[in-house]
């Protein structure tokens, strides 16, 4: 049975429903997670290496890898309730 795509980032929850960062248990090469610059397969493939990267990225105040993709009314604590159970 193959796995469900995952458009949601395991770091930051990001989801555009649309890019999967993840398919069929596999990272999509090239996605880059707008948010939080998170490369699938990079730092997310286990709950503690995402937990470390997640830490790192708050540390330096939630920057976005792609600033223009902010929203105007961004709110990261609503985001992070879309990450996944498994991935918190
Ligand atoms: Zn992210």
């Amino acid at each position: 049975m193959a796995e469900p795509s995952e458009t949601v980032c395991r770091v930051c929850g990001y989801d555009d429903g649309v890019e999967p960062f993840w398919e069929g248990g596999r990272p999509d090469e090239g996605a880059i997670c707008p948010c939080c610059g998170n490369e699938p397969g990079m730092s997310d493939v286990s709950v503690m290496g995402l937990r470390g990267y997640r830490g790192y990225w708050l540390g330096q105040g939630v920057p976005w890898n792609s600033p223009g993709s902010r929203p105007k009314d961004w709110d990261i604590l609503e985001q992070v309730e879309r990450i996944p159970a498994e991935w918190r």
